[in-house]
Order: structure tokens, then C-alpha cells, then sequence
């Protein structure tokens, strides 16, 4: 689903992705958007920060909440990275700011399509555990000392990759890669929005019963970030 509520934008992105073989919805408000995704399931959302009607990230937050399984990328002019914050902490996986080249955007929506076919697909399905957290990869479900943490699937998918490598750290260009886009261009603001938002949920795991600790994710200053069990 395109939401977009500029005509040139709308139309470019919508006819873009069909002549690329997607199936489009095109949406102009945000209405019309949570309309739209209460019926139909998407496998992603193109989603404009600046809706006539509703402010985009109340959107963001709502269609998070219909579909907890969709990509979301949101679309913005706004370069503000406080912007660019409140979306991501709204539920967005990624962003692109305006103006954009349709060779960049379909290049990042094949990227995430395929990520998410291949995470409920194809990865062995072997557990992981480091300290009192235990991951299902098979099921992309995780807890803490047995309480479960409910994440989003970028989250996960960013847990998955440190845990595969705990106890060493993994450079923010390896993440990058991994997680969100082996094309990957710009800011990786959205790198650290994810990780704070790891580490307040498993945080919370202690709140909900857990009597262990979770693992420590540690910012390596200048290189990228290292889980290790408490
Ligand atoms: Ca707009």
C-alpha cells in the first residue's frame, strides 16, 4: 500500500511498483489508509509523514497495531531527525526522504520483502540462548529468564544478529547490512532508535517477573554494538 497524498509522488510510486510486478493500493489520507489495512493484509506499507488528515505518525502507530507483521517505510521531506525518530519509534522499519529516485526505493523494498519471505522461511530453526534470554528462531519469538518480550520484526531480526555473534561486537555497517539493506545509503539513525528500543523492552522483562537479567547490549563508540549475558 501506497499512502501518499501528492499526486506527482503518489502516481510515480504507484505505477513504479506495478510495472515491477507489485500489487498497489494507493491511498491519499491516512483515513482511508487504516480503512484499507483493517480488511486487507499488506506484506508493506510506503507510508508520507505529512497527510492532509492524520499526522502520519499516528498512522504509523495505528497500522503498527492492525498489522504488527507489515513493513513499514516511512516517507519523508521533513530531514529533521527528530522526525525521523518519532516515526521509527512509531513503528516504522525504515524511512526515505524526499526526493527520492525510484531505482533506490524499489531497491530497498525488494530488500525488505525478501528479508521478510526469507525470516519466516528458510533460517534454521535452532534456539539461541545467551544468559536468561532465550530466542525461538523458528517461531521469532524471545524472553527473558522465561517472560516473554514481544518485538517488532526489525527488532528481532536485530537481537537474532547480535545474538549469533554474542560475546563479540558487530560493527554498525555489518548490522546495517544484515538487518535492513545491503544497499544501505544514508543515516543509521534508525540503527540506534532500534537498539534503545531493545533494550528498553527487554529492560522490562524484570518488571514483568523476570528474576534474571537480560543480556547487556554494549555500545562499542565508533564501531557497532555487542550483546553479553549479565
Ligand atoms: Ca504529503
Amino acid at each position: 500500500m501506497v499512502v501518499e497524498d501528492d499526486d506527482t509522488i503518489g502516481r510515480l510510486l504507484a505505477t513504479g511498483l506495478q510495472a515491477n510486478g507489485y500489487e498497489v493500493r494507493w491511498q491519499r489520507t491516512g483515513r482511508g489508509a487504516l480503512i484499507e489495512a483493517a480488511g486487507n493484509a499488506f506484506d508493506l506499507v510506503v507510508l508520507d509523514l505529512g497527510l492532509p488528515d492524520v499526522d502520519g505518525v499516528e498512522v504509523c502507530r495505528e497500522l503498527r497495531v492492525i498489522q504488527p507483521a507489515t513493513v513499514i517505510v516511512m516517507l519523508t521531506a521533513r530531514q529533521d531527525e527528530i522526525d525521523v525518530v518519532a516515526g521509527l519509534e512509531s513503528g516504522a522499519d525504515d524511512y526515505l526522504t524526499k526526493p527520492f529516485g525510484m531505482v533506490s526505493v524499489l531497491a530497498r523494498i525488494r530488500a525488505h520483502l525478501r528479508r521478510s519471505a526469507f525470516a519466516v522461511g528458510s533460517q534454521p530453526v535452532d534456539d539461541i540462548d545467551v544468559g536468561s534470554l532465550h530466542i525461538d528462531v523458528g517461531a521469532r519469538t524471545c524472553s527473558v529468564d522465561g517472560v516473554p518480550v514481544a518485538l517488532r520484526a526489525k527488532e528481532f531480526d536485530l537481537l537474532l544478529r547480535l545474538a549469533q555473534d554474542a560475546g563479540s561486537a558487530v560493527s554498525r555497517g555489518q548490522l546495517m547490512s544484515d538487518v535492513w539493506d545491503e544497499n544501505w545509503f544514508g543515516s543509521t539513525k534508525t540503527l540506534d532508535v532500534h537498539i534503545a528500543s531493545l533494550r528498553r523492552k527487554l529492560g522490562e522483562a524484570l518488571e514483568d517477573g523476570a528474576l534474571q537479567a537480560p543480556p547487556a547490549i554494549t555500545t562499542l563508540r565508533g564501531h557497532g554494538y555487542r550483546l553479553e549475558a549479565a
